[in-house]
């Protein structure tokens, strides 16, 4: 007897170190407490990590994503996304540092639009404008979270219902927002949503990324390559005129990598109206396919950032606003220090009939599918 028990100790002994270690190196999903907000809803964080201990946060204030924490090409990890330590922070913030954007994600000229013959008035909120949602989007509500594995790969399903006529907009919307987490360093954002009543909808993330890490200064020296081959041009008040132009010949030709701040700087009339870039770049695939959207190079880390997309558009916006706010660590994001890529349908939709159109209908299903993939490579 006492040999067996011995036995069994020592296979214990052996064995556990390597099934401990097995387990470390699963991917999992884990939740934990995010806080309150000021009017007393629970946020919970969850933390998505994949086989090499990559990892990716998702709080349910916003369904903002809060950090990712990627290998740069020694394999050290760093967080690349911008975002802040704590909930009164997120409730402060103006720059929608990683939410998904809604209902309609980007603007909507003088906040009004006609659908069936019918005129809604909406929220101004940027320039007389309505931008990203209004007043109260869907990157300041909680959605609700579940947190779950699906073939070895962790994700977080959000769920949120947008409500009859909140901010304006017609009919009731169930919107699902479901983050994975793959072992190939790839975020995978699947977007759906009905609708009871016809009415629009543009869903999109608005994280802003710095590849030398969240908080290590600009983002000019990031080399860009968007898959447009044109883009829409502005107002002053960043409303497409409803021109479609070639890139051709200008500083928004990004079809070979080329240094964000390489031109930024240059005195045509859509850098200077939008204080940078803050344009919808026309994607050049199909209707409707899933492909490229950008790719962007950072040489100090190695990392590489691959945007792929179900999206006719992508909002290529390069943090000019941003103005020093506080975020994680205590360390701050001067302007330009973040950029975006908002795989999303064009601004103004709603009022340009030839832009593809942003109508969601009852018995129709809105659906998008986003990726963003993280790599390394030598210079
Ligand atoms: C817009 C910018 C705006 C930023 C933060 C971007 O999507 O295009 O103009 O400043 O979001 O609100």
């Amino acid at each position: 007897m006492r040999f067996f028990v011995s036995v069994c100790l020592f296979l214990i002994l052996c064995f556990a170190p390597a099934w401990a270690v097995t387990a470390a190196a699963q991917s999992h999903v884990d939740k934990q407490s995010f806080g309150k907000t000021a009017d007393g809803k629970s946020v919970d964080i969850y933390t998505l990590t994949n086989k090499s201990g990559a990892k990716v946060k998702i709080i349910t204030y916003g369904a903002r994503v809060v950090s990712i924490e990627v290998p740069d090409a020694n394999g050290t990890l760093g967080d690349v996304a911008l975002g802040y330590d704590d909930i009164a922070a997120y409730e402060k913030d103006q720059s929608y540092l990683g939410p998904i954007v809604g209902r309609y994600g980007n603007r909507i000229a003088k906040g009004k639009f006609t659908l069936d013959g019918k005129t809604y008035t909406l929220a101004t909120n940027n320039n007389g404008n309505h931008l990203h949602g209004g007043l109260k989007g869907f990157d300041k509500v909680v959605w609700t979270g579940k947190g779950s594995m699906v073939a070895g790969v962790p994700r977080v399903t959000l769920t949120y219902l947008s409500k009859d006529k909140e901010e304006g907009y017609p009919g009731n919307l169930w919107v699902t927002v479901t983050y994975s987490w793959t072992d190939r360093n790839e975020l995978k954002i699947q977007y759906s949503a009905t609708a009871d009543k016809a009415t629009v909808l543009n869903l999109t993330n608005h994280a802003y990324f710095n590849l030398a890490g969240a908080g290590a200064g600009d983002i000019l020296n990031h080399q860009m390559r968007i898959n447009a081959l044109r883009f829409t041009p502005t107002d002053d008040t960043s409303i497409p005129t409803g021109e479609v132009r070639s890139v051709k010949g200008t500083p928004l030709d990004f079809t070979t990598a080329t240094p964000i701040g390489a031109r930024i700087e240059d005195k045509y009339e859509q850098l200077i109206s939008g204080s940078g870039y803050d344009h919808n770049f026309v994607l050049n695939k199909p209707a409707g396919t899933f492909g490229l959207a950008a790719e962007v190079f950072e040489a100090g880390s190695g990392r590489v950032l691959r945007v792929l997309t179900t999206e006719p558009g992508v909002q290529f916006y390069s943090g000019n606003f941003l103005s020093g706010a506080t975020g994680k660590r205590g360390q701050t994001y001067p302007r330009r220090s973040g950029f975006c890529l908002e795989t999303q349908h064009y601004p103004d939709s709603p009022n340009e009939p030839k832009f593809p159109t942003t109508v969601l209908r009852p018995g129709g299903r809105y659906t998008q599918t986003t990726i963003y993939q993280f790599s390394t490579r030598k210079a």
